[in-house]
């Protein structure tokens, strides 16, 4: 289904279902949550399996996964974690994450979203922008500043009043994920949904560090895909008499194609055995993000141009994963932001301002 979804922009939103039935959503959450209970080698592979079908659906269950249930788990409350993980788990419920705002992507630090206190809970003001999922989410994970100037996780409903989730359209990428804002005009947001434990901004960044991890697995799953269809047209198209996968020239590209897969899948899987044994490092998991996304993009052209004019044809899924591809470059923290990571990390001096 996913080309003709891709070339209509839908969202297959029954996959959402599916996805639950499947057990991808929440693989390393705990099996008494609905999760899955498995460890972050597999939650990786599901990833690469994903997304060797489409970047858009393996962003939703990057979402779903690793940027909802995670920081219910890890920052709620019992009661939170018993009402919300299950159903999500399950595909019964379809979350989103809110960080970037209008004015704040890459510095989320600056983030102009407030959280007042009231009567029972909190007033929150302010919107989010390039949100996966918004338009169709049952609940938010979402992070304001507080009178106090901390950084706090909230759990939005989207029944709660003065919340609403315009979408995003006209996308040239991802167009199989659902994208919009999160709009908060005077949102009662209740005590009892205040996760209590995500105070500060290292609580969302702690998330993305799992999210990322799953898209340096993913992005490579697409690389396969362009890999294999390259491959394979290569053997089939004759030129000048011959199968292009003949000449020097093919051959070279796909022999560097499989080396940098091999080469990132040795990176993702080394991570994630550092991810097992809860010793992986933000930088690690930025380098592995960072060369892993640049790598699946190099692969993705190369595919491109063996299939020559036929590449660009929805025939193939090459042109999808390249324009796909282009979002994963960016969100979850950009190329040249990942890159800042490890300078300051090799060098002990940050030089993000
Ligand atoms: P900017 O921060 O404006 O950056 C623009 C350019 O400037 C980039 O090249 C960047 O590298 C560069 N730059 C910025 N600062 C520096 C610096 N200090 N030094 C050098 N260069 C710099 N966000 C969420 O919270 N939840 C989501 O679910 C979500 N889903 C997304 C889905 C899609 C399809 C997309 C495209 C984005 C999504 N995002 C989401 C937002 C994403 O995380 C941001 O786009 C990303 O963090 C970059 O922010 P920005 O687009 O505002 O770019």
């Amino acid at each position: 289904i996913i080309e003709d979804c891709a070339q209509k922009a839908e969202f297959p939103v029954q996959m959402v279902k599916k996805f639950g039935e499947l057990g991808v959503f929440g693989a390393t959450i705990p099996m008494q949550y609905g999760g899955g209970g498995l460890d972050y080698i597999s939650y990786g592979l599901m990833c690469q399996e994903i997304e060797r079908g489409d970047s858009g659906m393996r962003s939703t269950i990057s979402v779903q996964s690793s940027l909802v249930m995670w920081p219910i788990l890890e920052y709620g409350s019992e009661v939170q974690r018993l009402k919300y993980l299950p159903k999500l788990a399950a595909g019964e419920l379809l979350g989103c994450f809110g960080l970037t705002e209008p004015n704040h992507g890459s510095d989320p630090g600056s983030m102009e979203s407030t959280l007042k206190k009231v009567d029972g809970g909190y007033l929150l003001n302010g919107s989010k922008s390039w949100i996966s999922n918004a338009p169709l989410a049952d609940i938010a994970v979402v992070w304001a500043r507080t009178e106090a100037g901390r950084v706090q996780g909230v759990i939005v409903e989207r029944a709660m009043p003065g919340f609403t989730t315009p979408e995003i359209k006209n996308k040239w990428s991802l167009r199989t994920s659902i994208t919009g804002e999160l709009v908060f005009d005077q949102v009662f947001i209740p005590d009892s949904q205040v996760l209590p434990h995500a105070v500060g901004l290292k609580a969302p960044l702690a998330c993305l560090d799992k999210a990322r991890y799953g898209i340096a697995w993913g992005a490579l799953g697409a690389a396969m895909d362009c890999y294999e269809v390259a491959l394979d047209y290569a053997k089939e198209r004759v030129q000048f008499d011959k199968p292009i996968a003949a000449f020097q020239l093919t051959q070279k590209k796909l022999a560097e194609m499989l080396t940098e897969i091999t080469k990132g899948q040795l990176l993702a899987w080394r991570l994630g055995t550092l991810m097992n044994s809860e010793k992986a490092t933000t930088a690690q998991i930025s380098m592995a993000k960072r060369n892993n996304v640049a790598i699946a993009l190099n692969v993705a052209r190369e595919a491109r141009q063996i299939v020559g004019a036929m590449g660009i044809s929805g025939t193939f899924p090459i042109m999808r994963h390249l324009m796909n591809l282009e979002s994963v470059l960016t969100y979850e923290g950009t190329h040249d932001i990942h890159l800042l990571i490890l300078g300051a990390e090799i060098t002990g001096i940050p030089a993000f301002k």
